[in-house]
C-alpha cells in the first residue's frame, strides 16, 4: 500500500521484518479458520467465444476465482493470502476446496441448463500445488468422486511457473494424461517465449490482461497480440485475451482473430447464483 501511495518512497512505509512475520502468521491462523468455518467461496467469470464473420458471441466457459469472506474485514481478494496459503501449506487444502466447489457447481449448471450451460470450467494452479507429491491423485479422486467429465476441465498455470523447470513440466505431461486440458496463464509477463511454447503440453494460452488493456491505444501491444495469437495457433493452441474492458479492446483482439475473451467488458466474476442469472439474461448469445 505504501508503495502505490508514495511511489519510490516506498521503503520508509514498509513495515519491518518482524512486523511482517507477524501479519503472516495472524492471516496464517485466520486462513486456516477460514477452511475450517468454510468463509471461503469461488466466484465465475464468463469466458466469451469470438465469432467472426457476424456469428453471435457465446459464454464457451467460466474461469474460478476463489475468494475469502472475512468476518471483519470482508470479501479478500486472492492477492492478499494466495501467497500466504502457499507459504503455510495451505495451498493443497485450498486449492482442493477449489477444483471440487468448481466441479461441483459445473455439474449444476449442466444438470440445469443442459446444452446451453457453459462447456468448459477453469481453475487456478499455483506451483506449490503441482509440487506437492500426492497432488494428482488427489484430482484424480475428486473428478471421480464429483463425476467431473475431465475434458471439460482446464486448469491454469502459470507462464513463468511452467517454463522453467523440468519436474513441473512432467507434472503438467501427467496432468495431461487424465485427460484434462491445461492453459498458460498471464501470457508475455513471464520468461518463456513465443519460440519455446510448442514445449509444453498446453492447449490455451492466455494472453495477460497488461498487454490486452493497451490493445487499442498501442501499436507495440497490438504487435505482441497479433504474433501470439498467431503462434499458438499455427500450435493449434486456443487463445484467450484476458481482462477485456472496452470495446474497442474488444474489436483489435477480435480482429486478430483471438479465440475467446473474459473482462469486465462482459462481466465481473459472479457468485454461482448471479451467474446462472449472467447466463439466462444472455440466453440468446448461448448456442
Ligand atoms: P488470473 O488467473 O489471471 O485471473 C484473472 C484476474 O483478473 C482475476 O482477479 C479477475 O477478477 C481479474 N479480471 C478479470 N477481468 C478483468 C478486467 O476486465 N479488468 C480487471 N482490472 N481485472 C479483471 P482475481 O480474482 O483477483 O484473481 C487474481 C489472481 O489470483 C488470479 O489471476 C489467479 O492467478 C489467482 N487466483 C485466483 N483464484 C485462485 C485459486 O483458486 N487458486 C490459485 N492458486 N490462484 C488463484
Ligand atoms: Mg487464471
Ligand atoms: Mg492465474
Ligand atoms: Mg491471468
Amino acid at each position: 500500500e505504501a508503495k502505490r501511495a508514495g511511489g519510490n518512497r516506498h521503503m520508509v512505509f514498509a513495515p519491518s521484518m518482524r512486523e511482517r512475520a507477524a501479519r503472516r502468521a495472524g492471516i496464517e491462523a485466520e486462513l486456516r479458520q477460514a477452511l475450517v468455518e468454510e468463509q471461503l467461496f469461488v466466484v465465475y467469470q464468463p469466458v466469451v467465444r469470438l465469432l467472426q464473420c457476424g456469428g453471435v458471441d457465446y459464454a464457451a466457459g467460466v474461469e474460478a476465482l476463489v475468494r475469502w469472506r472475512h468476518p471483519v474485514r470482508g470479501i479478500v481478494p486472492p492477492i492478499d493470502f494466495i501467497e500466504v496459503a502457499e507459504e503455510c501449506g495451505l495451498i493443497g487444502m485450498l486449492g482442493d476446496f477449489v477444483l471440487e466447489r468448481a466441479c461441483r457447481d459445473f455439474l449444476d449448471w449442466r444438470a440445469r441448463l443442459g446444452e446451453r450451460a457453459p462447456g468448459l470450467m477453469a481453475v487456478n494452479l499455483s506451483r506449490a500445488q503441482l509440487a506437492q507429491p500426492g497432488w494428482i491423485d488427489g484430482v484424480r479422486r475428486i473428478l471421480r468422486d464429483t463425476g467431473m467429465p475431465p475434458g471439460c476441465l482446464q486448469l491454469e498455470v502459470t507462464e513463468s511457473l511452467a517454463a522453467q523447470d523440468q519436474d513441473i513440466q512432467q507434472r503438467l505431461h501427467d496432468l495431461k494424461t487424465l485427460g484434462i486440458q491445461l492453459a498458460l496463464d498471464d501470457f508475455g509477463t513471464g520468461y518463456s517465449s513465443l519460440s519455446s511454447l510448442h514445449l509444453l503440453p498446453v492447449d490455451t494460452v492466455k494472453i495477460d490482461r497488461s498487454f490486452v488493456c493497451q490493445a487499442d491505444t498501442s501499436a507495440h501491444h497490438r504487435v505482441l497480440i497479433e504474433a501470439t495469437v498467431k503462434v499458438a495457433r499455427s500450435l493449434g493452441m486456443t487463445t484467450v485475451a484476458e481482462g477485456i474492458e472496452t470495446q474497442s479492446q474488444l474489436d483489435v483482439v477480435r480482429n486478430h482473430l483471438c479465440d475467446k475473451v473474459q473482462g469486465y467488458f462482459y462481466s465481473r466474476p459472479l457468485p454461482a447464483p448471479e451467474l446462472l442469472d449472467w447466463l439466462a439474461t444472455h440466453d440468446a448469445e448461448v448456442h
